[in-house]
């Protein structure tokens, strides 16, 4: 999606050969209009799949998530990152490790949100290594909810992550696609239609 790598090439920040800073416009400080624009092409993207429930965890993944939900004329669930005191009734749990914040948290979903009749799309703001994506699909088969794919932002391409979801069978539609970080530049895979 040009309009996003154009924001991730003026406004995001290559902090290391590994991490992207885009505190600008994802997660600090969130542009609508930008917002608005992912959540249409993600709508576009799997409308056809007649998703019923948009996923995502708590925070960043919001904003893009809600926004497709908008879209998409669904409800959105936010995983939480640490259980509320409200979260009286069950709830199913996975491990995930994060890559940025370097701690593992047992992410959380109400019992009573998720049916098996749901057709689930997952969105979140970055593909690293997988393991968030991966929590998110466990939370959502403990369910017995049908997925229908994968929404991510931006999608750190030389990292692990996509290869693993491809290799557990869901489909990844990722809309900036990173090939490096090298040299404090963002270059972004070639010919893809991002
Ligand atoms: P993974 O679980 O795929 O390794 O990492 C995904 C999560 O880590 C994302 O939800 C995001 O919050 C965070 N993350 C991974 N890489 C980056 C990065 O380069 N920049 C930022 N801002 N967050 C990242």
């Amino acid at each position: 999606m040009r309009s996003l790598e154009k924001a991730i090439t003026e406004r995001g920040l290559v902090l290391s050969e590994g991490v992207l800073k885009v505190d600008t416009f994802l997660n600090h400080q969130i542009d609508p209009a930008l917002m608005s624009e992912i959540g249409k092409e993600f709508a576009a993207r799997f409308r056809r799949e007649l998703i019923t429930k948009v996923v995502t965890i708590e925070s960043s993944g919001i904003a893009p998530a809600l926004m497709t939900a908008s879209e998409l004329g669904v409800e959105l669930i936010f995983a939480r990152k640490k259980k509320s005191i409200t979260m009286t009734d069950d709830v199913y749990t996975a491990d995930v490790y994060s890559f940025t914040k370097q701690e593992t948290n047992t992410i959380t979903i109400s019992k009573s949100l998720l049916t098996s009749t749901d057709r689930v799309l997952l969105i979140d703001d970055f593909l690293a290594n997988g393991q968030a994506a991966l929590g998110l699909a466990s939370v959502i088969k403990q369910s017995g909810a049908s997925i229908a794919g994968f929404g991510i932002v931006i999608e750190k391409s030389f990292q692990p992550g996509r290869q693993k979801l491809v290799d557990a069978g869901y489909r990844v539609e990722s809309l900036a696609r990173i090939e490096t970080l090298s040299h404090s530049e963002v270059e972004f895979v070639k010919n893809e239609m991002a």
